[in-house]
């Protein structure tokens, strides 16, 4: 029965000059959500609404569960479009459009009509009241609630006349890409998707990197953090992952170091790497799946060894986040089944028994020049082996 959307989008922070950058980026953003959706549509904007319309035949529901993953959008709005024919015609196509949409008529309504072309010559309250009427004498069965009515009535008076009662959320956030790009360390697990995910949502395009360490980590595994990266670029776009071939640096610093630093000295050998990359295609900063004391190298000490070998800032979205409540979000976004597959994890393989919990930054360092100029050789050899694979 529909044949067009109206989508309503947050108004904070994007009046002024930054308002067009904000509705063209949401617009590139749907039509890239759209590509794959069976269907033609026209997306055009006019003051402070988009509208999506279908040219052809397309399947509603694909349509709508691709614009839940829009940034930007808090609103999905099926509506009918009817031209301005005078009131007699409105009532009519009200009418029409309830009998339709509402086949079981035992419900309560309110009409909220908006007056956008002040030119209209009856005010807002004079149409909700001569509607309402309408409304009421075409189906006895309606009752009118002003407070909680089971159905609003919407009513845009503009150029056209737009007419929906039903209002889909949306994810919130804002468009990708109007906050800049950020580095994502993405890994199989379950974490990393969910804070791509996260920063994604206020507006930051993502690029993504991971540290492979064949043949302990296989290729399957390497399958599973692109497959992740795809789920996550349902929301982002197509995402840029950088496989690095990590194994010889973390056997050299299995081989040079204690083993109880090696997950901490391997980690800041990953954030050094990122943030090479990082500043090399334009990202303004790293974003990690951590979280303030899940595991051993997560802990305020841990992190702060980490955080000790970058210029740029770490974003962390998941800091305060529970472990359930992480789950509960991958779930939701469609990654948690492809992260618990059982591959295994480079991290997983040459992991400790005891790992320091409270690493101290001097001992830290003072292994570290154990490695001497042979892991700078190794981790330009790293960058300089690294694939690319674009990923949507
Ligand atoms: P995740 O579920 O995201 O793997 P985790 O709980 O297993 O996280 P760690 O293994 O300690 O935690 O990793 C912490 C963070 O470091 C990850 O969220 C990710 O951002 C990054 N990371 C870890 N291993 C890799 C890897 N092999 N490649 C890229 N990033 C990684
Ligand atoms: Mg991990």
């Amino acid at each position: 029965m529909f044949k067009a959307f109206l989508i309503k989008y947050g108004e904070i922070g994007i009046k002024g000059k930054n308002r067009h950058l904000f509705e063209d980026a949401l617009i590139h953003q749907i039509k890239y959500a759209l590509k794959p959706v069976e269907g033609e549509f026209l997306i055009s904007k006019e003051q402070g609404r988009i509208y999506i319309e279908a040219q052809t035949e397309y399947d509603y529901e694909e349509t709508v569960e691709s614009l839940k993953r829009v940034f930007g959008i808090v609103g999905i709005c099926p509506v009918v479009l009817v031209p301005d024919q005078g009131f007699e015609q409105l009532a009519s196509d009200v009418i029409a459009y309830l009998d339709k949409r509402y086949p079981d008529k035992n419900k309560t309504f309110k009409v909220n009509a908006r007056r956008a072309k002040k030119s209209y010559p009856m005010s807002s309250m004079e149409v909700n009241a001569a509607l309402g009427e309408r409304i009421l004498d075409a189906f006895p069965e309606f009752k009118v609630d002003v407070h909680h009515p089971d159905i609003m009535v919407n009513v845009e008076l503009r150029g056209q006349i737009n007419i929906y009662s039903e209002v889909i959320p949306g994810p919130g956030g804002m468009p990708v890409g109007t906050n800049g790009k950020g580095m994502l360390l993405l890994s199989g697990g379950i974490d990393s998707p969910v804070a791509g995910y996260m920063i994604a949502k206020r507006g930051v395009k993502i690029d993504a990197v991971y540290f492979h360490a064949p043949p302990y980590t296989s290729e399957r595994a390497k399958q599973k953090v692109v497959d992740l990266a795809r789920l996550v670029a349902r929301y982002t776009g197509p995402i840029y992952l950088k496989v690095v071939n990590f194994t010889d640096i973390q056997m050299y610093i299995y081989e040079e170091c204690p083993h109880e630093e090696l997950t901490i000295i391997m980690r800041r050998y990953m954030m050094r790497i990122a943030e090479h990359f990082a500043q090399e295609t334009g990202s303004l900063g790293l974003i990690t799946g951590e979280s303030i004391g899940q595991v051993a190298s997560q802990t305020m000490q841990s992190l702060a060894a980490t955080n000790e070998v970058c210029t740029m800032p770490v974003y962390r979205p998941l800091i305060g986040f529970d472990k359930q409540e992480i789950i509960e979000l991958s779930e939701k976004i469609g990654t948690y089944e492809t992260s618990i597959l059982p591959y295994e994890d480079c991290c997983t393989i040459f992991v400790a028994k005891h790992p320091v919990t409270k690493p101290n930054l001097k001992i830290i360092r003072r292994s570290e020049t154990h490695l001497e100029e042979k892991i700078d050789e190794m981790v330009k050899k790293a960058i300089d082996t690294t694939e690319t694979i674009r990923v949507e």
